[in-house]
């Protein structure tokens, strides 16, 4: 497959706006901090992990789009995190990076499922690059700044929802942007309330449960609005799923 490494335009000269969630699990403090400023230079969101376990642990919350993961980590390795992940069935894009450049490494963490792999040191811009490619072979399918799933598109530039099958659209609040881009790049996933929460409002913030659920009869309107045939199932006890349907 062609991949479009083409990144999205900037807008009057702005970052491009972007909730995508990057985790980095990077033991060396400095590179770590390092990486996480320029992530959000570059409109990300990125937190920090320190040692394989702590890493482990927040992947398994599933609060995020993508994971950079070095391999020499304390507690455990990167390759052992990404065996663990990917054995409990997360299917998160991980780009592995590390000091070691053996053939052994690079094929023993594609063959646990990494994405892509990067060699230390590496420039930003090299790493950014890979970023980008990697992020749009996620399940929500991105073409340049629109995101779909069945007849459902998001434009990631202009926060507009419309649907293939209607030529209406309807323009989005921010966190109701940020509800919908997160279910659009989960389809068929269940994503409970607490996910919901912590990914829309943040973890620091006191928004209740049922925050979720009103943000979501918005989005509800504004899909039924637009006529698409793509719905938001309650799972109940759970949260939610997008599924994806139409074309
Ligand atoms: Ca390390």
């Amino acid at each position: 497959m062609i991949q479009n490494r083409r990144p999205v335009p900037e807008r009057n000269g702005r970052k491009p706006v972007t909730y995508m969630k990057i985790l980095v699990v990077e033991d060396e403090t400095g590179l770590r901090e390092a990486l996480i400023r320029t992530l959000t230079g570059e409109g990300y969101l990125a937190d920090g992990a320190a040692d394989g376990d702590e890493g482990y642990s927040m992947i398994c919350t599933g609060l995020y789009d993508l994971v950079l993961l070095d391999i020499m980590l304390p507690v455990y390795d990167g390759l052992e995190v990404l065996r663990r992940i990917r054995k409990q069935g997360i299917d998160v894009p991980v780009i592995m990076l590390t000091a070691r450049s053996t053939v052994e490494d690079k094929v023993g963490g594609m063959d646990l499922g990494a994405d892509d792999y990067l060699t230390k040191p590496f420039a930003m811009p090299e790493l950014l690059a890979r970023i980008r490619m990697v992020s749009r072979r996620g399940t929500g399918t991105v073409t340049d700044s629109r995101l779909k799933a069945g007849d459902l598109i998001l434009d990631t530039q202009t926060y507009t929802l419309s649907c293939s099958g209607s030529d209406r659209s309807v323009r989005l609040g921010a966190k109701e942007y940020q509800l919908m881009e997160y279910l659009l790049r989960n389809p068929g996933q269940v994503l409970s309330r607490e996910q919901i929460t912590q990914r829309v409002w943040g973890y620091d913030s006191d928004a209740e449960y049922n925050n979720v659920d009103v943000y979501i009869s918005f989005l509800r309107k504004k899909m039924k609005f637009v006529q698409a045939e793509t719905k938001i199932s309650p799972v109940r006890g759970v949260g939610y799923e997008l599924e994806a349907a139409g074309t």
